[in-house]
């Protein structure tokens, strides 16, 4: 497995990229009519997102919530066996010939969710840090190939977890990117993106009532990510989230512009816009110079509902990998899969003793 690969710099970006050699992809592998895991005695997380978007009634919100408790995942006992699930969306670690097919002759650009990819899921999302060795790997990707953080948190939260200047953040979902000082500029400036602006009053006061209003729920935890808002209900007990969900409703109803869905035990609220994680990424592809570009591969890693909208563009553009972090089947756009985090973490040690510089196999074990 040896990707003969080298470092250029592209005088169209002003970027230093690494390189692969020649080779046309598989169509088969990333074609946007592979089908995806039979919904049949799973959640469709399409239609759990629409009935939250909706606003329905509380009932309704409650049950969702319990649905996306990892442990509630599955419907029934119809459930298909989880190797189909896993034939579909093979594991990234067991696919690297593959991949490193897909990786020759493209420039490849990193996209990294944070929470629950680079990080932990934890109790208090204050303390989701990431590793030393986590925070190595990304730095070390960083040197070739153009990286970017995309997170549902506010960008100066998620800046201040990773730490590292060389990279593109986008924050609050994609709501507001910046680039890196050194990175390609639009005259004079930095790469900026902030498509949400005029809703940050509405935000910041939204986010006064929903504290006013979480204050009586022990556990409950909002988050004012900026151009987004969370609430956190991880560590509320069971028997008081429909409470929850009708307190935050209850504000919710006041604001038409603003709408709601759901992640891993956290409603997202965020503006009607159309601008989410998949507009984002696109944003970046095109600041990057690579709006129409075939020789491109954009590798995307995240676990949440969110990253679907990132995994769905590398669909729609027919190139790209996305790579699902997940323990349990669910429905995805994404192409490959990993358990967790941490997953590669036996590999690591190996991996950073004899890495080739600008090998994409390296570059998934080192950041998984
Ligand atoms: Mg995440």
């Amino acid at each position: 497995m040896t990707n003969q690969s080298m470092v250029v710099s592209d005088a169209k970006t002003g970027l230093t990229m690494g390189i692969s050699t020649v080779t046309r992809p598989d169509p088969a592998l990333f074609s946007s009519a592979k089908p995806l895991v039979s919904p049949n005695g799973y959640f469709s997380r399409k239609k759990l997102v629409k009935k939250l978007e909706s606003c329905g009634n509380g009932a309704r919100l409650l049950d969702s919530m319990r649905a996306s408790s990892p442990t509630r995942t599955r419907l029934n006992d119809t459930d298909p066996d989880p190797n189909s699930w896993t034939a579909h969306h093979p594991s990234a670690l067991s696919m690297f010939e593959e991949i490193m097919g897909e990786s020759k002759g493209k420039e490849i650009v990193v996209f990294l969710d944070y929470d629950g990819t680079l990080s932990p899921i934890v109790e208090d999302p204050d303390r989701a840090f990431m590793t030393t060795e986590m925070r190595e790997a990304v730095r070390d990707v960083a040197k070739f190939f153009p990286t970017a953080i995309v997170s549902g948190r506010c960008r100066a939260k998620v800046y201040n977890f990773v730490r590292l200047s060389e990279l593109y953040y986008a924050g609050s979902h994609g709501m507001d990117i910046k680039g890196p000082a050194k990175g390609p500029r639009k005259g004079n400036k930095t790469v900026l993106c902030q498509p949400a602006r005029e809703f940050l009053p509405m935000i910041d006061e939204v986010f006064k009532s929903l504290i006013e209003k979480m204050k009586h729920i022990p556990g409950a935890k909002v988050e004012n990510n900026k151009f987004c808002l969370s609430v956190h209900y991880r560590c509320v007990e069971e028997k008081r989230w429909g409470e929850l969900a009708e307190k935050v409703k209850s504000v919710m109803r006041d604001y038409q512009e603003l709408r709601m869905s759901q992640g891993r035990k956290v409603l997202e609220i965020r503006p009607t816009i159309k601008w989410d994680k998949g507009n984002a990424i696109e944003f970046l592809l095109e600041s990057l110079g690579y709006a129409d570009s075939d020789d491109v591969l954009p590798v995307y890693i995240g676990d949440d509902r969110t990253d679907e909208d990132a995994f769905q563009v590398l669909r729609n553009r027919g190139q790209g990998i996305g790579i699902l972090v997940s323990k349990t089947p669910k429905e995805t756009n994404a192409s490959y899969t990993l358990q967790e985090p941490s997953e590669a973490s036996y590999a690591l040690p190996q991996t950073f003793g004899g890495v080739e510089e600008n090998n994409l196999s390296s570059l998934l074990l080192i950041i998984v």
